[in-house]
């Protein structure tokens, strides 16, 4: 028997992967997993290349409890150990045995998924055994099996051992603290979680499986039964394989795969498969976006050659594609790192907009290829493509392709349309083209009514950060500005070179004027007088867009500084040449003037829905009163 001491940096190493190294203990045994895999896919590569003289077969991962003897034993039927390779890579911590066999095999080694890099890998062991045994039998002739033992000091034993099949068995003697890695459940979830997509076959246990029923079985016969492995992982998940093997049905398939508990179709999906200058596959899904909290909790996963390794993303996919579905997987990613330098990374940084670009690109066919269909689906996308034109400019410019803007009757217009449409009536004194539109159909009904009488088109946008992009698009384009219908009366919502005259003489408005700025309090309400139809609302509540809009902005993030907690702003817009505006000024006792004004601004307000509790109440007992 062999005794020896492990590199002395170790000493210092253990307490170290105990406690900080990985916050996450579980992780040990995607990186035990990880080893056996690699260990797996080599000997496939040896024997693919003729340099193994022995039979690949169809190798297993087994996992396998032990909690008599409080043992987890994980067991490979790969390359094995000698007792010199088992000295060389498991006793010089830090030494990526891995590493060296990509150098050795650069070329042809390219394509055969080997992992490695995930660093201290092996010894992570130690974060939940306080024993760790390696069984281990070369794939090569003539080697003896040998049994390696540590017991977390930096003495290990080396010995021979009787083992005949080749492979390797790592056996963890789990801490009585971590014995939460004893439980069946505890282990399946950990598979179910890091190694459901591993290219290795894992098998964890046994299951029944029934049979056909013989032909001669009778009636009331139950249906034969057998025990077989069970197979944790698919091997084979969708997106390692090439596009065009793929139909509509394998890509809904593995949506279901990936979530089980998602019982919604995805509305499309994007096959990410690069391999220069950097290697991506992977599969991305546009989800139904709904307020269901399903939407944080299903995330897009990243692997590392079919290993999870996380489903934060942020950092490598651009945000505003975080919202979004599926697995990228990529080796390329470096994961040591903080999240900070992930962004600086230039690898990273192109990986960031590969996807950006595969996106839009995507997006624009489904676009020209099928635009009804993108039309139906365009309620559902347009928070993702609207934030993604704020937040990516080349994003931005590609979306100029396939962004649309809707109307309130559902027409669709891509901006190059609905400028063509609207130019003609929808420019203003100063050539500054006026896009209406309206954010809630009921509540702007008459707005909106109004503005489509005088041929104005209404574009329907509805969307939390749409006044971003308002903001962003009159930035952009040159001469265009978005008013909201309700931001002034229709007449002067495009202002054309156009002066109605009023049937109220100067000192008449002046006298209304200073009537009305007694009456109405001028911390909720500006008034404006203004000489309109006489058929026109007498009194009518707007929003100016410019406040109204810095204020959204601010209550869905940005905008500008220092608005914090702004009181809604209202004009209060007066039309002198109604019937009623000049039954206030010609009435003579100011109690009735002052019922009159109260009168028709709270049905103005009321139209609005701006009149509520006790004020509504007064209201209609007053209007009551009136009509008695
Ligand atoms: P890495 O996997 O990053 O190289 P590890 O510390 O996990 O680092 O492993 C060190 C080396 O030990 C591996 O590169 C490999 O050569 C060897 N090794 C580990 N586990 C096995 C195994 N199950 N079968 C064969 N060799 C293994």
């Amino acid at each position: 028997m062999a005794k020896g001491n492990i590199n002395v940096s170790v000493e210092n190493i253990f307490p170290l992967i105990k406690k900080f190294l990985y916050s996450d203990h579980e992780i040990f045994l995607r990186e035990l997993i990880s080893n056996a895999t690699d260990a797996t896919l080599k000997l496939k590569h040896l024997t693919g290349i003729g340099e193994a003289k022995v039979e690949y077969g169809n190798p297993l991962i087994e996992i396998k409890l032990d909690k008599d003897q409080k043992t987890l034993h994980i067991i490979d039927q790969g390359i094995g150990m000698t007792a010199e390779e088992v000295e060389k890579y498991i006793n010089e911590v830090a030494f990526s045995g891995a590493e060296e066999f990509l150098n050795k095999y650069k070329d042809s080694a390219k394509d055969s998924g080997i992992i490695g890099h995930f660093g201290l890998g092996f010894y992570s062991a130690f974060m939940v055994a306080n024993k760790v045994e390696i069984i281990t039998k070369s794939y090569l002739e003539n080697e003896e099996a040998v049994h390696w033992t540590c017991d977390g000091s930096p003495e290990f034993t080396l010995e021979p051992h009787n083992k005949t099949e080749r492979g390797t068995e790592i056996i963890l003697h789990i801490n009585d603290e971590d014995k939460e890695f004893l439980e069946d459940s505890r282990i399946r979830e950990l598979l179910v979680k890091y190694n459901k997509f591993m290219p290795i076959p894992i098998k964890f246990g046994t299951k029944t499986e029934t049979l056909p029923k013989p032909e001669d079985a009778k009636e009331d016969d139950p249906a034969p039964t057998q025990e077989v492995d069970d197979i944790i992982n698919n091997p084979t998940p969708a997106w390692t394989k090439q596009p065009t093997d793929l139909e509509n049905e394998d890509y809904k398939n593995f949506y279901r795969e990936l979530y089980p508990m998602q019982f919604e179709e995805p509305l499309f999906h994007i096959h990410l498969n690069v391999d220069y200058p950097f290697n991506l596959t992977g599969i991305l899904y546009f989800p139904k976006m709904t307020n269901d909290l399903n939407v944080q909790k299903d995330r897009i996963q990243l692997y590392q050659n079919q290993v999870f390794v996380t489903d934060n993303v942020e950092g490598i996919v651009p945000e505003f594609l975080t919202m979004l579905r599926g697995v990228i997987d990529s080796p390329d990613i470096p994961l040591n790192v903080s999240r900070s330098y992930l962004q600086a990374d230039g690898a990273v940084k192109k990986i960031s907009s590969y996807i950006t670009r595969k996106v839009a690109d995507k997006l624009k066919s489904l676009f020209n290829n099928n635009r009804e269909d993108f039309e139906k689906k365009w309620n559902d996308i347009k928070i993702v493509i609207e934030y993604g034109m704020l937040s990516e400019e080349k994003f931005f410019e590609k979306a100029e392709a396939f962004a649309l803007y809707p109307t309130v009757d559902g027409k669709y217009y891509t901006y190059e349309e609905l400028y063509n449409a609207i130019k003609a009536k929808q420019t203003d004194k100063d050539d500054k083209l006026v896009i209406l539109y309206a954010s809630d159909k009921d509540a702007q009904h008459s707005y909106i009514e109004a503005a489509q009488a005088k041929g104005y088109e209404v574009l329907f946008l509805d969307s939390p950060i749409v006044s971003h992009l308002m903001q962003k698009l009159e930035g952009s384009k040159e001469n265009i500005t978005f008013t909201r219908v309700d931001a002034d009366h229709v007449d002067n919502l495009i202002k054309k070179d156009e002066n109605k005259i009023s049937k109220l003489t100067e000192d008449q408005q002046k006298e209304l004027d200073e009537l009305l700025k007694e009456v109405i309090p001028a911390e909720k309400f500006t008034v404006k007088l203004e000489n309109m139809d006489s058929d026109a609302a007498p009194f009518m509540i707007t929003q100016p867009e410019f406040m109204r809009r810095m204020k959204e902005m601010q209550m869905t993030g940005g905008g500008m500084f220092g608005m914090g907690n702004m009181p809604d702003m209202y004009n209060l817009i007066v039309n002198t040449n109604s019937e009623l505006v000049g039954e206030i000024i010609s009435t003579k006792t100011r109690k009735k003037q002052e019922r009159l004004i109260n009168q028709s601004l709270d049905l103005a307000r009321l139209s609005q829905g701006l009149l509520k509790g006790e004020e509504l109440t007064n209201f209609i007992k007053r209007s009551y009163e009136m009509i008695k």
